[in-house]
């Protein structure tokens, strides 16, 4: 029987084979491997294709969080609000500029950030809210703005996992006073290594980050403050311009692998599907059911060669990283119980009809059986 990982690109990198072995072959030829001419059409084309007025390319989605709280000068002292239930990039940003990270529950039905649960934590040293769009699906942007305002506070997207998700037509990203992208390989939009882009419609920010990526300076040799080395680097550009094209086709794959299973499980007792909202668009990074057996569950469908995946858990509150902020088992008891039941079924956008339904009755055999017992 033949496996089914999780996500699989290798059809994606043979159908892509030859205009991307040109990509890579011309800028070996360029000898331009830093902030050349693709990083630079590639920013463009990512602005274009999102809607902003700049995005600035780095080396990863996690320094796309981290500088965008450097050039909101987000430091010591001072608090940034994110779920509980992310992968901890979005955290170690925070800690990373020696700002502190305040852990809120999230949404049960959605796995997004609660938006009460934020209002809640705002405390006068508060400076910014990450809200995370969680496997694709877009949080509640309207709500969080809205707080954002009321206390004048930063928002920074954390859309490492929602190129193309939208509300009412608007993308992720767009919302938030900076948006931040990642291409690890594994992303809706992945390059072949690490890669990263800040999104923002202000001209100070993008300026400032533009800055502290190549340490601290717009002119060579002359240096305005510490910055870092951190680029998304020509073949990582070159190869995201030849895939950038392909995003919207993906997604709407990935939407119809989701459609399939939803109809497939919509019957199914014990199975909690992933919800998506009338006015949102989601664009399935993972497609995560909820299930009391999760780890036999798992267990079972590996024993059929089909792979799942648990995104994540535990939640950031309970990492040892964190074990200094004093949190509590109990205190964000939705994350919690999401940790225990979550798991991410196999969705690669050209996962086709055979496999879909070998997944499908591997989770109801499994499902079925388990409630009769
Ligand atoms: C992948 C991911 C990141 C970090 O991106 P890298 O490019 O791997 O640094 C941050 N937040 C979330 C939610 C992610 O899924």
């Amino acid at each position: 029987m033949t496996q089914i990982p999780i996500l699989d690109l290798s059809s994606q990198h043979r159908e892509l084979r030859t205009e991307l072995l040109v990509a890579i072959q011309s800028v070996l030829e360029s000898g331009r491997f830093i902030l050349g001419p693709n990083v630079e059409a590639f920013e463009a084309e990512f602005a274009q294709y999102l809607g902003v007025a700049h995005a600035i390319g780095l080396n990863s989605g996690t320094d796309a969080l981290h500088l965008a709280l450097r050039a909101l000068n987000i430091g010591p002292g001072d608090e940034v609000i994110t779920s509980t239930f992310s992968f901890i990039a979005t955290a170690e940003a925070i800690s990373i500029v020696g700002a502190r990270p305040v852990f809120v529950d999230i949404d049960p039905t959605t796995y997004m950030l609660d938006v009460k649960a934020v209002e809640a934590a705002i405390t006068p040293r508060t400076r910014a809210i990450i809200p995370v769009h969680l496997y694709g699906a877009p949080a509640p942007m309207p709500e969080i703005m809205r707080i954002a305002a009321h206390h004048h506070l930063a928002v920074v997207e954390d859309c490492a996992q929602s190129i193309g998700a939208a509300i009412e037509g608007r993308n992720t990203g767009t919302f938030g006073t900076i948006g931040a992208f990642s291409f690890f390989p594994s992303k809706n939009l992945g390059a072949c290594g690490d890669g990263g882009m800040v999104v923002t419609d202000r001209d100070d920010l993008a300026q400032r980050i533009r800055s502290l990526r190549a340490h601290g300076g717009r002119k060579k040799y002359y240096h305005e403050e510490i910055g870092l080395n951190s680029r998304l680097d020509e073949m990582q550009a070159a190869i995201l311009r030849v895939k950038l094209p392909h995003v919207e086709e993906w997604n709407t794959l990935r939407r119809g692998v989701a459609a399939y299973y939803d109809d497939a499980f919509r019957d199914a007792r014990h199975i909690q599907l992933p919800i998506e909202q009338l006015t949102s668009h989601n664009v399935y990074h993972q497609y995560t059911i909820a299930v009391a057996q999760r780890d036999s569950l798992s267990r079972r469908l590996a024993e059929d060669g089909i792979g799942t995946a648990v995104y994540y858990p535990t939640p950031l509150h309970l990492q040892p990283a964190y074990a200094e902020l004093g949190g509590m088992r109990g205190e964000h008891p939705h994350a919690e119980a999401a940790a225990d039941v979550v798991l991410s079924l196999p969705i690669s956008p050209d996962l086709d009809a055979f496999d879909q339904d070998r997944v499908v009755r591997g989770v109801l055999d499994f499902t079925s059986a388990s409630s009769a017992a």
